[in-house]
């Protein structure tokens, strides 16, 4: 796995359940041989390793490593789904996004990443 291209880090209000601490987001673009469900679980090893705890669903954490994109591959499975079913309506997640892949198209909706922002 190797990082092509990263994002500045963002601080960000906490989305879902308000009253916590504030979160850092950033995008990362990867080259990877692993197929989607290996990378999905190799990024759970990184979560694991990070000494992520369980928290509640959209509470505090160490680490969340989400799959957002997989070029323009569309997987609809239990365990993933690609691109992340909540990818085009979170600005913490297209902000990021449109500084590394401004013209990366939603293989679902058929806009860049640009249109989606402003869209928002
Ligand atoms: P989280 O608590 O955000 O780390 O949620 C992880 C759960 O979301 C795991 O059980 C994954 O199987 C599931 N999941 C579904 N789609 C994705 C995705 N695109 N990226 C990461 N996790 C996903």
């Amino acid at each position: 796995m190797a990082v092509v291209l990263s994002s500045g880090m963002y601080e960000t209000k906490a989305w879902g359940v308000v009253n916590q601490q504030d979160f850092i987001n950033m995008c990362v673009e990867i080259e990877t041989q692993l197929p989607p469900i290996a990378l999905l679980e190799a990024l759970q090893s990184i979560e694991q390793q990070t000494g992520r705890q369980k928290s509640y669903k959209w509470g505090p954490r160490e680490i969340d490593l989400d799959i957002l994109f997989y070029g323009a591959e569309v997987i609809d499975e239990e365990l993933l789904k690609i691109p992340h079913p909540y990818a085009h309506l979170r600005r913490f997640v297209l902000e990021p996004l449109a500084e590394i892949a401004p013209e990366l198209v939603h293989p679902l909706i058929g806009q860049t990443i640009k249109q989606l922002l402003v869209r928002l």
